[in-house]
């Protein structure tokens, strides 16, 4: 199977995505930039692909449908065949990020920004530091005294969760509760949606994850930190605006 001659030869062993692109170059022997960004962006998906061939043997061989916990690409973590075959849809699941991410209905600048928030280039605390900059290190946004990474500013900071949950809810959203980055949050959330909600979602969260920035660039550089219910209330309605406006 084209799936499998591809896993098989990928180590589980690669944890570093230079040396996933890379392998994966060799593989596919492709140079298109567009299909390298893509590959690269969706390394997390390649672990999964090989995870999901890892279950099938396993389901295959002892027969045992129970429900698998910790798989995050539903809303519930749990396992199902229909998630399975979506995550195994290669090409599929990777066209449609690439899709996705570049026809979403939001601003090019909001567009260009969540595409850096997935590459993780934004300048957080965390990667200033990498670059030797001064920074404070800690979030801003809340009482945790976490490092401030994209990862803890978007998804596991109190402030954004609460702010999610909102977000969510207003939309009738459920967020897979297991995702831990950015990415995950988006795709394993936008697994089970249809085409037209998962447009909407993908606008949700680059708007959830834009103004979450603002606010937080804004507590840093002029210590003004506006209250969870406005900036729950300017993502909702920037979201509503993006979506009658690029219609
Ligand atoms: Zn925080």
């Amino acid at each position: 199977m084209f799936l499998d001659f591809r896993c098989s030869q990928i180590s589980y062993s690669f944890n570093s995505f230079s040396k996933i692109r890379n392998t994966i170059l060799q593989l596919f022997g492709t140079r298109d930039p567009n299909l390298l960004q893509t590959h690269t962006a969706t390394s997390t998906l390649l672990k999964d692909v090989l995870a999901t061939k890892a279950l099938f043997s396993r389901v295959e061989s002892n027969n045992d449908l129970q429900p698998i916990l910790d798989w995050r690409w539903t809303a519930d973590n749990i396992f199902t065949v229909a998630s399975a075959y979506k995550i195994m849809s290669w090409s599929g699941i990777v066209s449609s990020y690439h899709k996705q991410l570049w026809k979403m209905k939001a601003p090019p600048k909001v567009i260009f920004f969540f595409w850096l928030l997935l590459r993780d280039k934004l300048l957080t605390q965390q990667n200033l530091a990498k670059r030797g900059w001064p920074s404070i290190s800690a979030c801003k946004m809340c009482q945790l005294q976490a490092e401030e990474t994209a990862n803890h500013l978007f998804v596991s900071c109190t402030f954004a969760k609460e702010i999610l949950t909102r977000v969510s809810s207003h939309f009738d959203f459920t967020p897979a509760a297991a995702a831990m980055d950015v990415q995950s949050v988006w795709l394993s959330t936008g697994l089970n949606l249809t085409v037209q909600q998962r447009a909407l979602w993908t606008s949700l969260w680059a708007a959830t994850c834009w103004l979450i920035w603002k606010n937080r660039c804004s507590s840093i550089f002029s210590g003004r930190q506006l209250p969870i219910a406005r900036i729950v209330f300017d993502i909702v309605s920037t979201t509503m605006y993006w979506q009658s406006l690029l219609a």
